[in-house]
C-alpha cells in the first residue's frame, strides 16, 4: 500500500469501487525504484458491460438537470481536488514517477481548473434564436450520450479531468480507461466526483490495455471517443469509431518546432527550450523537441543551456528538492535510449547527457544533441523523453519551411523580440497550439489540440463544448402551411 487513501480496487463503476480478479493482473511499477506498488486487473467483458450500463442510465437523468445544477457538482469536485492537492500529487508521483515538485502544481491543480471552468460554463450552454421573417428557428445544444475517454500515461489525472469536465458539463456520462502504465489517479478522480454529488454511474473508470479500449469504442451504447495517445493508436481508434460514425477527439503525438531568433532574449529562450524538452522528463506531447537556433547565437545558446542544466536535481521524486524524475517505465526508458543511440549513430553531436543515471529506477539524464539535421531520426520521430535536438538555421523563411516539414502539427513556438516577426512566423507555422516567447503553457481557457497527424478536435476552452455536444435545429412556422397540392 502506498498510503492509506490509495484506490481500493481496480475499477470504479456505478458510484463505487469494483474488483474482478478474473481480469489479467496489471502490475503498477513505481518508476523511481522499479518496485511493484500495486496490482490492478484488466476489465473483463462483464465489468465493461456494467460500466456502460451504469453510464447510460446515469446520463439520461444527468442531462435532465439544469446546466447550473451540473456545474455545481463539477465546481465542488474542483474544490475537493484542491483541498486534497498534496494527496493527489503524491499519488500522481507514484503513478508516473514525476517529481512531487511538479505534481504539486501541475496535475490535480490542472484537473481542478478544468472542473471549475466547465462547471462555470455549464449554466450558460444555450442554443440560439434565428429570426426568419415571420417564422423562426431555434437550436438546442444537446449532449452526445455516453462518451469514452482513453488516456496516455504522462498526465493521468489531468487527461481524465480534461475529458470528463467538458463531457459532464454538457450532460454526457463517461467511461474512462487510463493507460495500463498509470491506472491509479483516474480512480481517485471518480471517487471525488461521487463525493461532490455526481450520480452513480456518471463517471466510471475501467482498467485494461488496448483490448479494453477497443471493446469500449465498438459498443453501440457509446456516442463519442476521446483519445490521448500516439498517432498509431489514434489511427486504430479513429477507424473503429468511424465504423459507427461516432464522434471523436484525437489528442496525439508531435515533433514540434521551437524557433529561436538571434534577437531573442537568450535567457528566456534557454528557459523556454528547457521547459519545452525536460519538464516531466520530456514526456509531454506538445514538447518543442526540434529547437531551431539561428546560427549567429547557436554557440551562446548551447553554452548557456549546458550551464543551466547543471541545475538539474535528479533523485527521489518524493523529495521536493528533486526537479527531474525518471521515465515512466523501463520500456519507455529503452525506447528513448534507442533514439539516443540512433542520434549518435547518424552523426548528431552529443552535447550533454545521453546516459542512464547510476541509481535504481528508470532515470535518463537530460540529453542535448547539436548539429542535428532534418533527415535524422531524432529530428523526425517523436521520442517522448528528455532529448533535445538543436538544429541551426540562417534565415526566417528557411526556418519556417523546415519547421513545417513534418506530418505532425501539435505545437510550435518562437522566441524573438521583433513583434512583427513573432506574429508572422506563428501565422506561417502549421500547428494547433502556439507560443510566443514562452512554451507549453496550457491554461484551461485556451483551446489545446493539433493539426495534421497530431489530431482532430480541441480540448479545453469553449471550443471543447463543440466536441461534447450537438445541435438540434427546430424550424417553427407561425402561419399556414402552403403545400403545392
Ligand atoms: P498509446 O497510444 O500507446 O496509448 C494511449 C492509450 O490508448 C492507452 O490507454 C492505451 O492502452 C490505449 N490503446 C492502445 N491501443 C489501443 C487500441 N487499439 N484501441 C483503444 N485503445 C488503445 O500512447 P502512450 O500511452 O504511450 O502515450 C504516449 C503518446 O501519447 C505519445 O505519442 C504522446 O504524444 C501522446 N500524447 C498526446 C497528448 C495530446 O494531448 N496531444 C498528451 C499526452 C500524450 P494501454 O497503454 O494501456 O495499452
Amino acid at each position: 500500500m502506498i498510503y492509506e487513501t490509495q484506490p481500493t480496487a481496480s475499477h470504479y463503476v456505478d458510484g463505487a469501487y469494483l474488483e474482478d480478479t478474473d481480469g489479467t493482473p496489471i502490475p503498477v511499477i513505481y518508476a523511481a525504484t522499479g518496485a511493484r506498488i500495486a496490482t490492478v486487473h484488466a476489465a473483463t467483458p462483464a465489468v465493461i458491460d456494467r460500466a456502460l450500463t451504469a453510464a447510460a442510465r446515469a446520463q439520461s437523468d444527468w442531462a435532465r438537470l439544469s446546466g447550473r445544477e451540473r456545474g455545481r457538482v463539477l465546481i465542488r469536485a474542483a474544490q475537493i481536488l484542491r483541498e486534497r492537492n498534496r494527496e493527489m500529487s503524491v499519488l500522481e508521483t507514484f503513478d508516473t514517477g514525476k517529481p512531487l515538485q511538479e505534481t504539486l502544481v501541475a496535475d490535480a491543480a490542472s484537473a481542478a481548473d478544468a472542473l471549475e471552468y466547465f462547471g462555470g460554463l455549464a449554466g450558460s450552454l444555450t442554443g440560439e434564436h434565428i429570426p426568419l421573417g415571420g417564422d423562426w428557428a431555434y437550436t438546442m445544444r444537446e449532449p452526445l450520450g455516453v462518451c469514452v475517454g482513453i488516456g496516455a500515461w504522462n498526465y493521468p489525472t489531468q487527461i481524465a479531468a480534461w475529458k470528463a469536465a467538458p463531457a459532464l458539463a454538457c450532460g454526457n456520462a463517461m467511461v474512462f480507461k487510463p493507460s495500463e502504465v498509470t491506472p491509479l489517479c483516474a480512480l481517485k478522480l471518480a471517487e471525488i466526483l461521487t463525493e461532490a454529488g455526481a450520480p452513480a454511474g456518471l463517471f466510471n473508470v475501467v482498467q485494461g490495455a488496448g483490448e479494453a479500449g477497443q471493446a469500449l469504442i465498438s459498443d453501440p451504447r457509446v456516442a463519442k471517443v476521446s483519445l490521448t495517445g500516439s498517432v498509431p493508436t489514434g489511427r486504430k481508434v479513429y477507424a473503429a469509431a468511424a465504423a459507427d460514425m461516432k464522434h471523436v477527439t484525437m489528442e496525439l503525438g508531435g515533433k514540434s518546432p521551437l524557433l529561436i531568433f538571434e534577437d531573442a532574449d537568450l535567457e528566456n529562450a534557454v528557459g523556454g527550450a528547457i521547459l519545452a524538452n525536460f519538464y516531466s522528463s520530456g514526456q509531454i506531447c506538445s514538447n518543442g523537441t526540434r529547437v531551431f537556433v539561428q546560427k549567429s547565437v547557436k554557440q551562446a545558446f548551447l553554452a548557456r543551456l549546458t550551464e543551466r542544466l547543471k541545475g538539474v536535481v535528479m533523485g527521489d521524486p518524493l523529495d521536493e528538492a528533486t526537479n527531474f524524475g525518471p521515465m515512466v517505465s523501463e520500456a519507455q526508458m529503452r525506447i528513448v535510449e534507442g533514439y539516443i543511440a540512433k542520434g549518435v549513430e547518424e552523426g548528431a553531436r552529443l552535447v550533454t547527457g545521453g546516459k542512464r543515471a547510476a541509481r535504481d529506477g528508470f532515470f535518463l539524464a537530460p540529453t542535448v544533441f547539436a548539429d542535428v539535421t532534418d533527415g535524422m531520426t531524432i529530428a523526425r520521430e517523436e521520442i517522448f523523453g528528455p532529448v533535445m535536438a538543436v538544429l541551426d538555421f540562417e534565415d526566417e523563411d528557411e526556418a519556417v519551411a523546415r519547421a513545417n516539414a513534418t506530418e505532425f502539427g501539435l505545437a510550435a513556438g518562437v522566441f524573438t523580440r521583433d513583434i512583427s516577426r513573432a506574429h508572422r512566423v506563428i501565422g506561417a507555422l502549421k500547428a494547433g497550439t502556439c507560443f510566443i516567447n514562452s512554451y507549453n503553457d496550457a491554461p484551461v481557457e485556451m483551446p489545446f489540440g493539433g493539426v495534421g497527424m497530431s489530431g482532430v478536435g480541441r480540448e479545453n476552452a469553449k471550443a471543447a463544448i463543440e466536441h461534447y455536444s450537438q445541435l438540434k435545429s427546430v424550424y417553427v412556422r407561425m402561419g399556414d402551411v402552403e403545400a403545392p397540392y
